[in-house]
């Protein structure tokens, strides 16, 4: 990034295969933009539906192994969306305790009671689960890989009790999609698990894939719910027919170049060697997303303007975001970083610690 004028080297962006620069995305945009023009120009379920659109979610559903898929304009509103058109007064809806604040809104939004589980704790959450009314809907709600704490949820063993206990299960995927199983497909798919026993897959674009934009992926029945009953996708302009476009392009690359996984997946272990040779301590997370708990904000905020100083920007997350004392460096590795780049943050790192 340049900021001020000044070059930086970025460690906090989403952009994890760094296909939000990739001259073919871009072209995609630009040409779709000739073609269609900018503004989609209303709502879907009025004149905003375009042929990229459809297009694009008909990738997306066979991309995840689902019957159907619908674009939100944003992972924030498809959450709202999902969880206040499915739950109202006197639902149940069961949350992670880590969970991204979309996926809680979306709960307090849709006025059913809000369970909040240990994290990544299964008896937790059984244990809410048999106290529920049997009575009540209920849906199960958690981020797929979390997005401060790089983890994975425990998914095959969230799906069992699920389906157990005849709940909903939802899982918002906005740093799996493009990064895990074999194609990208995502963590439900690097599980093993299928639409039975997810039947709610929410992934945004505006991470791996390096555009903008959310879908939810499901069944027929839930997808034809959501366009009746989800008011974030009824009452909102649709997304640019361009960003679908450039999003098709950015699709094809996610599938066609497995290498930008495999160039990640070195880096993430370049950088977890290092930092252990530093004697950092890091969490227990496999994927992109590498945290350093500092603790304290006014730390955290030291530590980040310090690595700035040293041409580093690695902005500081701080309570309410992450639980109090657990300020951090949210560390995020890219396809586009090289190695040198991973040993000049470490470098910096040593010094600032
Ligand atoms: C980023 C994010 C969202 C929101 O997606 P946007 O498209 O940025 O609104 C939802 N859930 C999780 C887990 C996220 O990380």
């Amino acid at each position: 990034m340049v900021v001020d004028g000044r070059p930086i080297l970025a460690f906090c962006s989403n952009d994890y295969l760094g296909l939000a620069n990739h001259p073919d995305v871009v072209a995609a945009l630009q040409k779709a933009a000739e073609r269609y023009g900018v503004g989609s120009g209303a709502a879907h379920l009025v004149n905003g539906h375009s042929r990229e659109h459809l297009a694009l979610e008909e990738e997306l559903a066979a991309f995840t192994g689902r019957q159907r898929a619908l674009l939100f304009s944003t992972g924030y509103m498809a959450n709202l969306g999902v969880i206040a058109g499915l739950l109202s007064d006197g639902d149940d809806c069961f949350q992670d305790r880590l969970n991204h604040a979309s996926l809680l809104d979306g709960a307090l939004q849709s006025g059913a009671r809000l369970h909040r589980y240990l994290h990544g704790d299964v008896d937790s959450l059984q244990k809410k689960l048999s106290k529920r009314s049997r009575e009540s809907t209920a849906l199960v709600a958690t981020d797929g890989v979390f997005s401060m704490d790089g983890d994975l949820a425990p998914l095959s063993q969230l799906s069992v009790l699920c389906s157990q206990h005849q709940a909903w299960f939802m899982v918002d995927d906005a740093h799996g999609f493009g990064m895990l199983a074999e194609n990208g497909a995502g963590s439900v798919v690097a599980c093993g698990l299928d639409s039975r026993q997810v039947p709610i897959y929410m992934a945004t674009l505006g991470k791996a894939l390096g555009t903008f934009g959310a879908f939810v992926a499901g069944d027929e029945e839930l997808i034809e719910l959501l366009i009746q009953q989800a008011r974030s996708y009824i009452y909102t302009t649709a997304l640019p027919p361009a960003l679908a476009a450039a999003t098709r392009a950015s699709l094809r690359l996610v599938q066609q170049e497995s290498w930008r996984r495999d160039k990640l997946q070195s880096l993430v272990t370049r950088f977890r060697q290092g930092a252990a040779q530093l004697g950092m301590k890091l969490m227990s997370s496999k994927t992109a997303i590498q945290p350093i708990i500092v603790g304290e904000s006014e730390q955290a905020l030291a530590m980040s303007e310090a690595l700035f100083a040293k041409g580093i920007l690695v902005t500081a997350i701080r309570p309410p975001t992450v639980p109090k004392g657990g300020a951090r460096l949210r560390i995020t590795l890219s396809a586009a970083h090289s190695e040198q780049q991973v040993d000049r943050l470490l470098s910096a790192l040593e010094q600032v610690a």
